[in-house]
């Protein structure tokens, strides 16, 4: 690898930040550490990363993917996921650059999930998607014939707070009530199977429940995958893309989620049309982050539109 062109790419979540080094779109090395839990942690960790690979490579930029809102006209992160909250109103794209001296491209972490999944995963073979992540909140990328929609503000593919129950469970956006990730999450579902079953289980041990037929198991996932539905109704309604991926560590419940999500979009979608597009499982699932930084940071943010 001496001295060969590498992007550093880097994939922050709330509890976790996954980075690796990329060459010529091959993951060459990759870790896994607990995310910074301070502005001064964040850049130390990211000025580290550069210091040791660039030792042995040419770094030619930074691909950086942050769970949030992030404002792509001026830069900033304007409200980031609650446990990065030392994020918010940061120009960080301008305070990483001065450390580093080389470019640094951001976007939410959804977004490149979604290019990872369309250039390198299961949806090489399309021009347009509409990708979910499916974890701790929802996320969602749209990718419309080649780029990604970033929108007036920056701003576009927030799906996670599409209305789906007026009135109903207060989200972690505000006062507003009835988000759909309150009802289709990792910290929702989760919550859920606590008050139905007395005891916590986590993510894997309700994939277990689901996988030998736990009726409560299956009537929550059902429920909650119809919701999941009525708001990718909406989401359809307003694009018209034919092609949905569902990515993130709840995608691993395809199975059991994606009849309902289809009675969800035939009940609030307008026309039957859209009971028959493709609803797409990840095929690269923790990588796609990683790879999506990728070409974020060699496109040189131009995947953005
Ligand atoms: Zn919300």
């Amino acid at each position: 690898m001496q001295n060969k062109n590498a992007f550093i790419c880097i994939d922050v979540g709330g509890t976790y930040i996954k980075s690796g080094i990329v060459i010529d779109g091959t993951i060459k090395e990759k870790h896994i550490d607990k995310s910074p839990c301070n502005l001064d942690d964040f850049i130390s960790f990211i000025h580290k990363t550069y210091q040791d690979y660039s030792k042995n490579l040419n770094i030619i930029s930074v691909g950086l993917g942050i769970p949030g809102i992030f404002n792509h006209k001026e830069n900033i992160m304007k409200y980031a996921t609650p446990s990065l909250s030392y994020l918010n109103e940061v120009p960080i794209k301008k305070e990483l650059e001065k450390i580093l001296l080389i470019p640094v491209f951001i976007t939410n972490d959804a977004n490149i999930v979604t290019i990872g999944e369309m250039k390198f995963g299961i949806g090489t073979k399309l021009d347009s998607a509409v990708c979910l992540t499916l974890g701790t909140g929802i996320g969602g990328g749209i990718y419309y014939k080649g780029k990604i929609l970033i929108g007036d503000k920056g701003f576009a593919g927030e799906p996670g707070h599409i209305n789906v129950k007026d009135n109903d469970r207060i989200c972690s956006c505000g006062i507003r009530k009835g988000c759909i990730e309150n009802y289709f999450s990792i910290s929702s579902i989760t919550g859920d199977v606590e008050k139905i079953k007395g005891k916590h289980y986590s993510m894997l041990d309700i994939l277990h429940l689901a996988k030998d037929n736990d009726i409560d198991i299956i009537n929550l996932l059902e429920n909650s995958a119809y919701l999941l539905g009525k708001a990718v109704a909406s989401i359809l309604l307003t694009l018209d893309i034919e092609t949905i991926i569902l990515a993130g560590g709840l995608s691993r419940f395809y199975d059991f989620i994606i009849q309902d999500i289809r009675k969800g979009i035939s009940d609030y979608a307008y026309t039957a049309d859209y009971t028959e597009i493709d609803i797409l499982k990840s095929s690269l699932l923790e990588d796609a982050g990683i790879l999506g930084a990728y070409l974020l940071a060699k496109t040189e943010g131009k995947i953005l539109f």
